[in-house]
């Protein structure tokens, strides 16, 4: 009898990535954070370039509404180009949060000098990346960037890339 080899697809997560304005600013460190989702094995969904409105910005941070960060935060944040990514990964969430390293920047380059703001960060604001921290955050911020992207139309399309998306 002919055995039977069964090989089980990961289950894929998706993340929403930002990169930053601090690293769109700078071609060299927006190819190597490109550079790096590719070598992580993450699959690029889609992605986009845009710019954010304050009001935009604001209400993305609004949960830091109050901080002491929290103005210069959202001023930042629509300073210049944004980068977005939907990422999709066996645990995306965290795997990316990991490649990302920690939020402040001093905390990155002396424990995780070769996480992405432990080498490209400028500061505790300009930290070059963004993550969904969990996944309904990941659903919102998703919804966010991508209004035309559907998570259902995604998984049932067996997890192509960016054919899915209709406009
Ligand atoms: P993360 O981006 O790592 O999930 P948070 O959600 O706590 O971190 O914060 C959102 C963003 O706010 C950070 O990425 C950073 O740009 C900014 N931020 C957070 N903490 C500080 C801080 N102590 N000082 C300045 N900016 C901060």
């Amino acid at each position: 009898m002919e055995a039977t080899v069964r090989l089980s697809r990961p289950v894929l997560q998706l993340t929403l990535a930002l990169v930053k304005p601090d690293a769109v600013a700078h071609p060299l460190i927006l190819q190597a954070i490109h550079q790096k989702i590719l070598e992580n094995d993450f699959i690029i969904v889609t992605n986009r370039d845009l710019t954010w409105s304050r009001e935009a910005s604001q209400t993305f941070y609004s949960q830091h509404s109050g901080r002491f960060f929290y103005q210069r935060l959202v001023e930042f944040m629509s300073s210049g180009p944004l980068r977005a990514y939907i990422l999709a990964h066996e645990d995306a969430i965290r795997h990316w949060r990991k490649i990302m390293g920690p939020t402040q920047v001093c905390r990155a380059r002396y424990t995780a000098p070769h996480t992405i703001r432990g080498s490209y960060g400028l500061t505790d604001t300009r930290n070059s990346t963004h993550g969904s921290d969990c996944p309904e955050s990941a659903s919102r911020e998703l919804a966010t960037f991508f209004p035309e992207f559907s998570e259902g139309a995604w998984a049932a399309s067996g997890h192509s890339r960016g054919d899915f998306l209709y406009h």
